[in-house]
């Protein structure tokens, strides 16, 4: 069994107090636990106080549409909810379908959106107890000072695992985060994350993420989320896709005049993929356009071995999966 190491637990009400707990040293914020919780039984951090933002008032509210649109999402909201809420279903399918394939449904009761977005980078090399880490002289990321996945490199590459993250990138939305003081900012995704795996996002001292906005599409479109992992019913996505397809008119059959296709699971950060004009002008339908945004992520996403199974297996999937999926958008089911 392993144990939790020893921290002090505060969980307040109101949100300043949360943020002022927040701005005390070694104070790290808990929303579900699910990430946090496991990393601390592995020793990955020693926080002297946990700020449980459970009980934090508004945090947790149901999602809403304001007049121009615009989705908002609480950070405390749960997958569950955030997967099943009709509004969610309906402005950001993929959204929904992202948030539904994360880990488990007792997980999915657990975890909130909130987390998923700062949930810390992942490495075969890390994510295992520190006896194990022991016996490889730990990493940049733990108690070592080399990196195991590339060897001559400075900077840790752990992986960017979130399944909602690529597609909040996909959709363009934009982060509220809060910290004492009444301090208030608003960040895009894209902005959030860099190349840094020990310190893959660039979130303030003390702040938390409050609201997660999606602006409303200014062109009909269709999203699809593409996951695989080892156990569908429970694991990390190895790979991990957002697709969104702008299309010229609301109808299935009409012309793609625009991409927007993220990926995870890369580096520590989402890869924004350059689709070709090859994958534009055509319906969904038309093979040539699944192709082209198929080969597109195929030849910028070179995943590495940070995470498990081969890099070179995960991405001749990546290029599979995708083609199937444009096709799928676009009513052709093949399994080719
Ligand atoms: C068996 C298992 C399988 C999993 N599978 C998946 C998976 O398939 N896909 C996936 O994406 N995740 C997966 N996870 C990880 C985790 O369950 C989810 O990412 C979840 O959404 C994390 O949310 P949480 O509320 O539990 O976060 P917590 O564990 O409470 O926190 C995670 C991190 O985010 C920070 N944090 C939390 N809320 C905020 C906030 N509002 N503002 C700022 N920082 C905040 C915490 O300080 C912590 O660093 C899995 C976990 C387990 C144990
Ligand atoms: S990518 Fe390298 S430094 Fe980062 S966690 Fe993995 S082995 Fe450690």
């Amino acid at each position: 069994m392993l144990r939790l190491p020893t921290f002090e637990v505060v969980q307040p009400t109101a949100l300043e107090a949360a943020l002022e707990a927040l701005a005390e040293p070694d104070a790290v914020a808990v929303a579900g636990g699910t990430d946090l919780l496991p990393n601390l039984k592995h020793r990955l951090a020693y926080p002297r106080r946990l700020v449980s933002l459970a009980r934090v008032e508004g945090l947790a509210r149901a999602p809403e549409v304001e007049a121009d649109g615009t989705l908002v999402l609480r950070a405390g909201a749960t997958l569950a909810r955030v997967a099943a809420d009709r509004r969610v279903r309906t402005i950001a399918p993929s959204l929904a379908e992202a948030a539904g394939r994360v880990a488990s449904p007792l997980i999915r009761n657990m975890a909130t959106i909130g987390g998923n977005v700062n949930l810390d980078t992942r490495c075969r090399y890390v994510n295992q107890t520190a006896f194990w880490r022991s016996a490889i002289g730990g990493c940049l990321k733990s108690e070592g000072q080399v990196c195991h996945v590339v060897p001559k490199g400075r900077n840790c590459v752990a992986a960017l695992s979130s399944d909602t993250v690529p597609v909040l990138l996909s959709l363009d939305a934009r982060l509220v985060q809060r910290a004492a003081g009444g301090r208030r900012r608003e960040i895009d995704v894209a902005s959030y994350f860099h190349a840094d795996g020990t310190a893959h996002l660039l979130r303030e001292p003390g702040e938390i993420t409050w609201e997660i906005r999606i602006p409303p599409a200014v062109q009909p479109r269709r999203t699809a989320y593409v996951k695989w992992s080892v156990r569908g019913s429970i694991d990390f996505p190895l790979v991990s896709v957002a697709l969104r397809a702008d299309l010229e008119e609301d109808r299935d059959d009409a012309p793609v005049v625009g991409w927007r296709v993220v990926a995870g699971v890369l580096g520590s950060k989402p890869r924004v993929v350059k689709v070709p004009p090859a994958a534009t002008g055509a319906p969904l339908a038309d093979p040539a356009v699944a192709e082209a945004v198929a080969e597109a992520v195929h030849r910028q996403c070179k995943p590495l071995e940070n995470v498990p199974y081969e890099a070179a297996y995960r991405r001749k999937l990546a290029r599979v999966l995708v083609r199937r999926a444009v096709a799928r958008l676009g009513g052709r089911d093949t399994a080719r």
